[in-house]
């Protein structure tokens, strides 16, 4: 592989110099470049969450990436009540200048074998005519987010290499280039830092400048809708002027449309159905694509199935959901455990998030309209438990005020007299 790096040197934390780089293979390596930008979006995040005062970069950095940089984070401040990680200062040694975009224009997505990756390069396929500058022209796979994150770079290699080999595949028979591309860059990381919702825009947007001579777009299929409003950093309203330069465009793609639509829209598409991979089990029997029994697996079973090819779907074991299945979500847990640990077990079980939510209820009236009564009625009956934890979590309920001071004041006394879980 071919590899650029740069030293990350704290002022304020108290780390090490650290190195920071990212590799390609050698096929691609006149196409990776010691990026200024991509350092400074690499840098960051971690820097405002390890409390550091300035990001100085050797070179030049682009002005209208520094622009958007100032004012997506002072909203993220702002959007955290100012208690999360304080905007820092941009230097640089060389100054502002904007870089010059590789000509022609061409176009790059990022692949994982996901359903929001695979539907934004079916959806770019369908739109564009082949030799549009705006056509995927390569799909970068990339090593170091989930895969040989934060900790042990080689964990999880085994299935990265399964992943490539099964995506490559798939690139070849959509005429377009699997790039691989390898990066440490989550090794900066601070604690508490969520690495999905504050800092993967960056990371992506990292990784898209590190190869500026190769793209002067990138596209990465949202998995946030537009409905979604959070503060987050890696959002379709803020990712573009988040993490664009001169050069290179960041542009999340999907962002409008529901997840149910994309997986309708993978169905018609055999290649995509044999390499889906939605399951971020790390406790995953070897050999198995999806685990099939997680919330992630249930839903994209479920979806695929309403859509009529769960049975097409290779990377899933089962033709079919069951109801069971469903309910089961909902981290009821065992009668026999002990009451004074049944709240905080629920609490740590029920993990369905804003989309996810959305999602599950997506698929209500399809599975209804489709005959199947028994998985309506258990996604209602799961989202009742999910909306009856938020209130709990939120302490709105009754019961939930109850317990809290159940809990802080009489040691769980109340809960354990009254034996009662929910
Ligand atoms: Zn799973």
């Amino acid at each position: 592989m071919t590899r650029v790096s740069a030293t990350v040197e704290w002022e304020q934390a108290d780390r090490t110099p650290e190195p920071l780089h990212f590799a390609v293979g050698d096929g691609f390596a006149d196409d990776l470049a010691p990026n200024p930008n991509a350092m400074l979006l690499a840098t960051i995040m971690p820097a405002m969450h390890h409390g550091e005062d300035r990001v100085r970069v050797d070179g030049a950095i682009c002005p209208r990436l520094r622009d958007g940089l100032v004012v997506a984070l002072d909203r993220l401040w702002h959007a955290t009540g100012r208690s999360r990680a304080r905007p820092v200062a941009i230097e640089t040694t060389e100054g502002f200048a904007p870089p010059t975009p590789r000509h022609p224009e061409r176009t790059a997505s990022f692949m994982s074998g996901g359903v929001d990756a695979l539907a934004a390069l079916r959806r770019n396929r369908l739109s564009y005519p082949p030799d549009h500058p705006g056509a995927i022209a390569d799909c970068m796979l990339v090593h170091g987010f989930d895969f040989g994150g934060p900790g042990d770079p080689d964990l999880g290699r085994d299935r990265f290499e399964r992943d490539r080999v099964a995506l490559e595949k798939l690139t070849r028979s959509a005429d377009a280039n699997l790039l691989c591309v390898e990066t440490n860059l989550r090794r900066l990381e601070a604690p508490g830092l969520c690495f999905p919702i504050e800092s993967c825009g960056a990371a992506l947007g990292a990784v898209a400048h590190a190869c500026s001579g190769r793209l002067t777009e990138a596209v990465a299929g949202s998995s946030a809708a537009i409905r979604d409003g959070g503060p987050a950093a890696q959002h379709p309203l803020i990712d573009p002027s988040f993490t664009s330069s001169s050069a290179v465009t960041l542009r999340q793609d999907g962002a409008w449309s529901g997840r149910l639509d994309k997986i309708r829209l993978l169905s018609d598409w055999p290649e995509a159905l044999d390499v889906l991979h939605c399951c971020n089990d790390p406790q995953i029997a070897s050999g198995a694509v999806n685990c099939g029994a997680c919330e992630k697996c249930l839903l994209t079973m479920t979806e695929l199935l309403v859509c009529g090819s769960l049975d097409r779907c290779s990377t899933f074991e089962a033709d079919d959901v069951s109801a069971d299945q469903i309910v089961r979500l909902s981290g009821t847990p065992p009668a026999e455990l002990p009451a004074e640990h049944l709240e905080a077990l629920r609490a740590e079980m029920f993990h369905i998030d804003a989309s996810g939510y959305d999602a599950w209820h997506d698929l209500i009236e399809p599975l209804e309209r489709t005959g199947r009564r028994d998985l309506a009625s258990a996604v209602s009956s799961l989202l009742r438990e999910c909306d009856r934890h938020h209130a709990w979590v939120e302490q709105r309920d009754w019961k939930g005020r109850i317990r809290r001071l159940d809990a802080r004041w009489l040691n769980g006394t109340l809960t354990r007299l009254a034996g009662v879980g929910r």
